[in-house]
C-alpha cells in the first residue's frame, strides 16, 4: 500500500538526472573547461555519447523538450541538412580530443526520426569511424511512431542500432487529441514488429499520467494495450504542467488536468499494472522485464542516472553533441549553446559549443553519489557525515517511507514515489523552486 501524502506529492523537486541540477548552471563554465575535461578522459574510460536532434514534425502540447516544428518540406530539408552538417563537424572536433571507449550512444530530442534515415545513419556511421566504439555498445534512438516505417527502422538496425524508445504516452483518442498527438495503437504495433523483424531486441515505451482529460480508466486501458506488445522497458512519467515557463503548454487548460490525488492514484495504478504484468519496478518511474539489462543492473546495484534518466551502461562520462546537449564529467557539467544558430556557427568553426554549466566540487560529487544510489538502489550508507540530512529525514521515517539504519537510509516500498524528495535532503543547493511536482 502506497500512502498518499498530499503535502509531499505537491512539492516541487528536481528529477536528479544530474547533481548539481540544471538549476545551478551558470555562465562561469564553457568551452575552455569542456575542452580540458575531454582531454582529461583517460584511455579506455567508458564513455556515453548523447546526440540531440531539436526538431519534430509536429509539436505535442505537453512537451518540455528543447525542440521546434518545421512543417514546410523545403525549410525542413534545409534546416535539417544544415544541422546534420554541423553535427558531423562537432564529431570531428570532439573525437580526437578524448581517448575514452564509447559503451553507449543515445539519440534524443526532439524526434531523431524527423531526419531522413540516410542522414541519421550517416551520423551513426561517422560515430563508429571517429570514436572507439565498443562492439557491444548500446545504441538507442528515441522515435516518434508517427510517420515511421519499416524501411526506416531497417536502416537503423543496419548501422548497429539495438534499442528503440517509442513515445507512446497515451492510447486514449480524446487524450491524444488534447495533447496534439494522434497515434493509433496499430502505428506503434507496426514499429514494434519492424524493430523485432530487424533484430532490434530492446524496445522501450514512454507512457504518461496526469495528462489533460486522462482518467484512471484511460490509463489502465493504455497500459493493458501496451502490455500486449510486450515492451522490454517502460518509463511512466507524470506530466509536468509549467505553462509559465513552457509556452506550448498554454494550449492545455488547467481545468482539464487530473487533480493531485488522481495523479497519485494514476502513478500507483501504473505501478500495480506493470508489476502484476511481470515487470520489475526500477527506481521511481521505470519498469523492465526481468531479463532486460536494466532489471539485471538494478538487481546488481549497477544502475546509473544520467540526463536520459536511468541508464545501464557504465559511462564514467557523458559527452553531449548537438544544440542544448549536456556533457557530464566527474568534475564538470557543461551544456552546449541551446540556440541552434549559435551552436552551429561555433562547431562549424571547429570550436566546442559549451556555454554554461557548473564545476562539481568534491562535496557535489559525494552528494551526487548519495542521491544517485538512493534513486537507483533505494539504499545508501552515508556514515556519520550528513547529520542535518538525517535529521531532515526523521519525519519520512515516522511516516514509514524510509527506515533509518545505523548511518544508512533505506527506502520502504511505499517510499518510492517520494524518492526524489527523500534524496533532496542531501541536496545542498535545493531551493524548492523551478521544478515539477514530486508526483
Ligand atoms: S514529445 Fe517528442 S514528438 Fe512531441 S514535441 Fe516533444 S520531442 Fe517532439
Amino acid at each position: 500500500m502506497i500512502p498518499y501524502l498530499p503535502d509531499l506529492a505537491e512539492r516541487p523537486v528536481p528529477r536528479y538526472t544530474s547533481y548539481p541540477t540544471a538549476a545551478q548552471f551558470g555562465s562561469g563554465v564553457g568551452a575552455v573547461e569542456q575542452r580540458a575535461a575531454l582531454i582529461r578522459i583517460a584511455p579506455g574510460t567508458a564513455v556515453s555519447l548523447y546526440l540531440h536532434i531539436p526538431y519534430c514534425r509536429q509539436i505535442c502540447w505537453y512537451c518540455g523538450c528543447n525542440t521546434g516544428a518545421v512543417r514546410d518540406e523545403m525549410t525542413r530539408e534545409g534546416r535539417l541538412s544544415a544541422y546534420v552538417q554541423a553535427l558531423h563537424a562537432e564529431i570531428e572536433t570532439v573525437a580526437p580530443l578524448m581517448r575514452g571507449r564509447v559503451t553507449g550512444i543515445q539519440f534524443g530530442g526532439g524526434s531523431p526520426n524527423s531526419m531522413p534515415a540516410a542522414a541519421l545513419c550517416g551520423i551513426i556511421t561517422d560515430l563508429w569511424q571517429q570514436f572507439d566504439v565498443a562492439a557491444d555498445a548500446e545504441i538507442g534512438v528515441e522515435l516518434d511512431p508517427r510517420g515511421l516505417d519499416g524501411g526506416y527502422i531497417a536502416s537503423l538496425a543496419a548501422v548497429g542500432v539495438n534499442r528503440l524508445s517509442l513515445g507512446v504516452q497515451t492510447l486514449a483518442p480524446h487524450v491524444q487529441a488534447a495533447i496534439n498527438r494522434i497515434q493509433p495503437l496499430g502505428m506503434i504495433a507496426d514499429a514494434v514488429r519492424a524493430a523485432r523483424a530487424n533484430g532490434i531486441a530492446g524496445i522501450n515505451f514512454d507512457l504518461m499520467y496526469g495528462l489533460p482529460l486522462q482518467t484512471n480508466a484511460d490509463l489502465a486501458d493504455t497500459i493493458a494495450k501496451a502490455l500486449t506488445l510486450a515492451p522490454d522497458r517502460v518509463a511512466v512519467f507524470g506530466y509536468a504542467h509549467m505553462p509559465a515557463m513552457i509556452a506550448r503548454q498554454r494550449m492545455i487548460a488547467d481545468a482539464e488536468l487530473p487533480d493531485a490525488e488522481t495523479r497519485f492514484t494514476q502513478s500507483a495504478l501504473a505501478h500495480a499494472a506493470f508489476t502484476e504484468g511481470g515487470y520489475v519496478a526500477i527506481g521511481f518511474d521505470h519498469f523492465a522485464r526481468p531479463d532486460d539489462p536494466m532489471a539485471i543492473a538494478a538487481a546488481a546495484g549497477t544502475l546509473h542516472r544520467n540526463f536520459q534518466g536511468y541508464a545501464t551502461h557504465p559511462g564514467e562520462a557523458t559527452i553531449g553533441l548537438g544544440a542544448t546537449a549536456i556533457s557530464q564529467f566527474d568534475d564538470l557539467i557543461v551544456q552546449n549553446d541551446k540556440h541552434v544558430a549559435g551552436w552551429r556557427n561555433t562547431v562549424l568553426a571547429g570550436g566546442l559549443a559549451g556555454v554554461r554549466g557548473v564545476a562539481r566540487t568534491a562535496d557535489d560529487r559525494a552528494r551526487g553519489r548519495i542521491i544517485e544510489r538512493l534513486l537507483c538502489d533505494g539504499f545508501v550508507d552515508v556514515g556519520d557525515d550528513y547529520p542535518p540530512a538525517i535529521e531532515a529525514l526523521r519525519s519520512y521515517a515516522d511516516a514509514g517511507l524510509i527506515r533509518l539504519e545505523a548511518g544508512a537510509v533505506r527506502l520502504m516500498p511505499g517510499g518510492w514515489p517520494y524518492a526524489r524528495l527523500i534524496a533532496a535532503a542531501f541536496d545542498a543547493h535545493f531551493d524548492g523552486a523551478r521544478h515539477s511536482k514530486a508526483i
